[in-house]
């Protein structure tokens, strides 16, 4: 059956207690469908509603004659819906028992279970949005912060897209231009032409190559940056923690070596989410359990993307706080010297921080803490809104294209620097526009389709 032939149906609104839940449907026969099984206060029907129309009256059980609940039935006709199908969505009273009686009845009636992101494949499918844009959905969805959600939304809107169809314009005028010499062997391509081809190609590389950098950057829009807090026991690391989120996650007590395990907590710092990973105390230690948090706590410092290396500067410096700072010297990391409430006795002379940027805190008193989340910032991102000129890859498959393009652009000017034959340079540039194509959907395999929308959420 062609997949516009059938209706799908799902629970659109999260499962639980809530003031309203919604049953979608969508396809030729929702409007019908939705006839069978809601009866209107007003002498009126679904199928003959306008489009964008609301209706008041009640799901009833057809077989049984039930009335299930109060509902209000929007209708979306094609193709200005979701889908571009004919959408009708049932509002109904929230709660897990009259949203699944409600798709229980449309199921039974002619409707199909929506697989995994099926709305938005239809979308897709339907050609309402590309590819870019349906995987944007999923990432709006899963945002964690207000910064992740605007660079989801700036994809949805169509900003890497228009992009990408750009680059493919540029490159087919290429294509073009190269081709007219391939269709007359005879005729030898000008050194000047070769040499502007060079030129423009160059360009779009570097732009492609551009584009593919971002995403390490995005990365931590996506995932979180990875924070880990290292220094000796007690100097302070998990009064750190419950400081920055606010809340007695971490056990705090006066006893070296108690936080024998990593703790992982996520907070948001100017939209960009963070990982804190609390590490156990590294010094060497003869308890077993205690040994295991420790290489826990390296392995911690090794895999994170920041480090906060804590001193406490009431105290002087020891051997393991020489060891810790020794241990984080290449990484990128900030020092943070705590109890700055308490009489300074610690002496930072000699080099010991190895240049890395040192801040003044009182983990106890909440002093400098507001400081330090800015320099983690800072430190990672300083350039972020300056940089980024609205347009950043944040999906690891599109990356991936774009590094396939660079790569491909870069052997077809190989192609035409040494002379080769032009029919060499045309199976890069195909190879290059193919890669543009996968990311925006063009070029695609059902296999492909299958796993992007496999990861949203039934109902989406
Ligand atoms: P950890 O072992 O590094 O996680 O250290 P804790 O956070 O458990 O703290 C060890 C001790 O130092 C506790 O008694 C805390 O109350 C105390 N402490 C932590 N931060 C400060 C601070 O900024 N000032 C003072 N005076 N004491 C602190």
């Amino acid at each position: 059956m062609n997949y516009a032939d059938d209706t799908i149906a799902a629970i659109s609104t999260p499962v639980g207690h809530g003031g309203i839940g919604i049953v979608r449907m969508s396809g030729q026969g929702s409007l019908p469908l939705a006839d069978k099984v809601f009866k209107p206060s007003k002498k009126a029907n679904v199928a003959e509603a306008k489009a964008f129309s609301i209706m008041h009256g009640h799901i009833v059980d057809p077989g049984s004659g039930e009335e299930i609940d109060e509902a209000l039935v929007s209708v979306m006709r094609a193709p200005n819906s979701y889908t571009r199908e004919n959408v009708v969505e049932i509002n109904c009273h929230g709660g897990m028992v009259a949203v699944r009686r409600i798709l229980g009845i449309v199921l039974e009636h002619g409707a199909r279970l929506a697989e995994p992101g099926e709305f938005t494949k239809r979308a897709f499918l339907n050609g309402r949005i590309n590819l870019t844009q349906a995987e944007a959905v999923m990432d709006l969805i899963s945002a964690r912060t207000d910064e992740s959600m605007k660079v989801a939304a700036d994809q949805l809107r169509g900003c890497l897209s228009e992009r990408l169809a750009a680059l493919r314009d540029a490159l087919l005028e290429i294509c073009a231009h190269a081709e007219a010499y391939i269709d007359f062997p005879e005729e030898e391509i000008e050194a000047g032409t070769s040499e502007e081809m060079v030129g423009r190609l160059a360009k779009i590389a570097e732009e492609t190559g551009r584009l593919a950098r971002t995403f390490d950057e995005a990365r931590f829009f996506r995932e979180g940056l990875s924070v880990a807090i290292v220094g000796r026991p007690n100097v302070g690391k998990s009064s750190l923690l419950n400081n920055l989120l606010q809340r007695e996650r971490a056990i705090v007590t006066a006893i070296p070596g108690t936080t024998r395990d990593t703790i992982e907590e996520y907070l948001n710092i100017n939209g960009l989410p963070v990982r804190i990973v609390d590490t156990a105390g590294i010094r060497s230690s003869n308890q077993a359990v205690e040994r295991e948090g420790i290489k826990r706590s390296i392995e911690a410092l090794e895999e994170a993307d920041f480090v906060i290396g804590m001193l406490d500067g009431s105290e002087a410096m020891k051997d393991e706080d020489r060891d810790i700072l020794e241990r984080i010297k290449e990484k990128n990391a900030v020092i943070a010297i705590n109890k700055s409430d308490l009489p300074g006795v610690i002496n930072l002379d000699g080099g010991v921080l190895h240049d890395k940027k040192h801040i003044f805190i009182s983990a106890k008193k909440g002093e400098g803490v507001e400081e330090l989340k800015s320099l983690i910032f800072q430190s990672n991102l300083g350039n972020w809104k300056e940089d980024r000129e609205g347009i950043i890859v944040t999906n690891v498959r599109h990356k991936l294209a774009l590094d396939r393009v660079s790569a491909a652009l870069l052997r077809a000017v190989e192609t035409l620097r040494t002379d080769q034959p032009l029919e060499i340079f045309a199976i890069e540039m195909r190879d290059a526009l193919d890669g543009v194509g996968e990311i925006t959907g063009d070029v695609t395999t059902e296999e492909l389709l299958n796993k992007i929308f496999s990861d949203f959420c039934i109902g989406k």
